[in-house]
Order: structure tokens, then sequence, then C-alpha cells
């Protein structure tokens, strides 16, 4: 059921929220573009300046690996200066009221984290663009270390252990998904009662599988998106208007 106006959606989302013992939310690109992150899909966003790198063109082709690097870097000032908004302070505030075990997130971008959930809480399915990895032997590194090899070079780095190439630790496309999020993120959505997607597009899986399942496993599902999603129509409730609109009336003190 689409909600005939933001009142009445906060109104009903309020009682499902109160009615409900365990919430899983999932969120996507549009809870983070009120911090100043673009999302993929919007008009302005990052798909319609950029075509993604496929991971395999990552893997085989330097080029592929430096022009990602480029990306990331000019990306740098937007994800440094970002702070959470008012979905994610609305999030954080129902998780540390005890309503919210852990959040299911398609962000690549650490607010939840910053917003007050515990990193082991944030089951990330898509990875964390903060930070970088080897994808060979999955050694961790700072972007500074990353930075500091490629203006020295003029090219990405290999990893300083196996020379295998580093990557930020972010899902691309064509990579394995990681095992651990997926089952966490299965056994969260078969476990609530109430499961709200936000600001996701829902057209990226698996990912978009977890509203779907959360749904036939018995909970009640929200979608908030400010446009139509492919799964409004077996939502319990969509509302189709701003995320920091919306979750604002739900920030605690
Ligand atoms: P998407 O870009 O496909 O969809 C975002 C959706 O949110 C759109 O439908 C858009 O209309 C809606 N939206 C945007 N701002 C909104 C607002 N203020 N209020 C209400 N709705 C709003 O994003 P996706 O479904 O998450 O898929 C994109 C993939 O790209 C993700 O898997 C993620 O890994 C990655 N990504 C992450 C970030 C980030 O971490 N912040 C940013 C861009 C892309």
């Amino acid at each position: 059921m689409i909600a005939t106006d933001l009142r009445s959606g906060v109104e009903q989302l309020g009682d499902m929220i109160a009615e409900a013992s365990t919430i899983v939310p999932f969120t996507g690109a549009g809870i983070s573009t009120e911090s100043g992150i673009p999302d993929f899909r919007s008009p302005g966003g990052l798909w319609t300046r950029n075509r993604p790198i496929p991971f395999d063109e990552f893997v085989a082709s330097p080029d592929a690996r430096d022009e990602s690097w480029r990306r990331r870097f000019a990306m740098e000032p937007t994800f440094a200066a970002a702070r959470p908004g008012r979905g994610h302070r609305a999030l954080a505030s129902l998780y540390k009221a005890g309503k919210i075990p852990a959040i299911v997130t398609q962000n690549i971008d650490n607010l939840h984290q910053m917003s007050g959930f515990a990193a082991e809480h944030v089951v990330e399915l898509h990875g964390n663009t903060t930070y970088a990895r080897c994808i060979g032997c999955g050694l961790a590194y700072d972007l500074a270390w990353v930075r500091l090899r490629f203006e020295e070079t003029g090219g990405a780095p290999g990893c300083a252990s196996c020379h295998e190439p580093v990557k930020t630790a972010t899902i691309s496309f064509g990579q394995a998904m990681p095992e651990d999020a997926m089952r966490r993120a299965t056994e969260l959505a078969q476990h609530c009662d109430l499961f709200i997607a936000i600001g996701s597009s829902l057209v990226v899986w698996p990912a978009a599988g977890f509203p779907m399942l959360a749904k036939n496993c018995g909970a009640r599902l929200v979608i908030i998106n400010n446009e139509p999603t492919e799964q409004d129509d077996i939502a319990d409730l969509v509302i189709r208007h701003d995320i920091g609109e919306t979750l604002g009336p739900f920030v605690g003190n």
C-alpha cells in the first residue's frame, strides 16, 4: 500500500516500528545522498558519469586499475567530508533502543558505523571503500598507503606481501559476493518481523532478493524511496518521499 502523503506514511511507519520486536533495515545509496554522496542511478548519479569497471577488467588491465584508483582518489574529498544524515541517525537511534539487531547495507561509505552502529552489526554486502585490500592474500591497506605509492610510481600498487593487485575493499560487478555477509543477511531477513528497504532501487542482485525473502518469511515489508521500485507491489507500506524527511522524526536524543 502506498502512503497517501508523507505525514500518513510517517504515522503508519511509527505504528509498525512500535509493534515490531525485531527490525532489519536494508539500505542503499539513497540514504547517503543527504550526506553529499551521489547515488548510482539518479540524474547526476555516478553511473551517468562513469561506466563501472567490472572485476575481471580490474584484474586483467593495469590501465583499468589506474583508472579505478584515479576515480577513487577524485571521490575522496566527498567521502571524507560525509557525515551521517537523518536516515542514518534514525536507524542508529532504533539500534540503541534495542529494536535493530544489525543492519544490512549495499553502501560502501562507512556512514552506518559513523552513526553509532558497532562494526560487527553492519552487514556490508558490497564491502567498504574507506580502506583497501589485496585481491590475492586479503591484506588490508589504508588508502593513504595506496595513494603514496600511486603518486611515487604513477600507477596502482601491488601488494607489498604477495604482489597481487590492491583494490578498494568493495565488491565490483563480476566479483564473488562475500559469503559471511550473505549468510548473515539471509538469517536477519528470515528472522525479523519488520524489514525496511531504504534508498535502494532494488535492481542490483543478489542484494535485491533480501526484501522479498523477508516478506516470504513472514515479516512486514516497508519500502522508502523517492521513486517506484520493482518490489513496491509486495510491500505492506511504500513511502515515496525523501528519506531524511521520512526518518527525521525517528532520530532520538
Ligand atoms: P541506486 O543508486 O541504484 O538507487 C538509489 C535509490 O535511492 C534510487 O531509486 C533513488 O531514486 C533513491 N534516492 C536517492 N536519494 C533519495 C532520497 N534523498 N530520498 C529517497 N530516495 C532517494 O542505489 P543502490 O540500490 O544502493 O545500488 C547501487 C550500488 O552502488 C550499491 O550496491 C552500492 O554498493 C553502490 N553505491 C554506494 C554508494 C554509497 O555507499 N553511498 C553510493 C553510490 C553507489
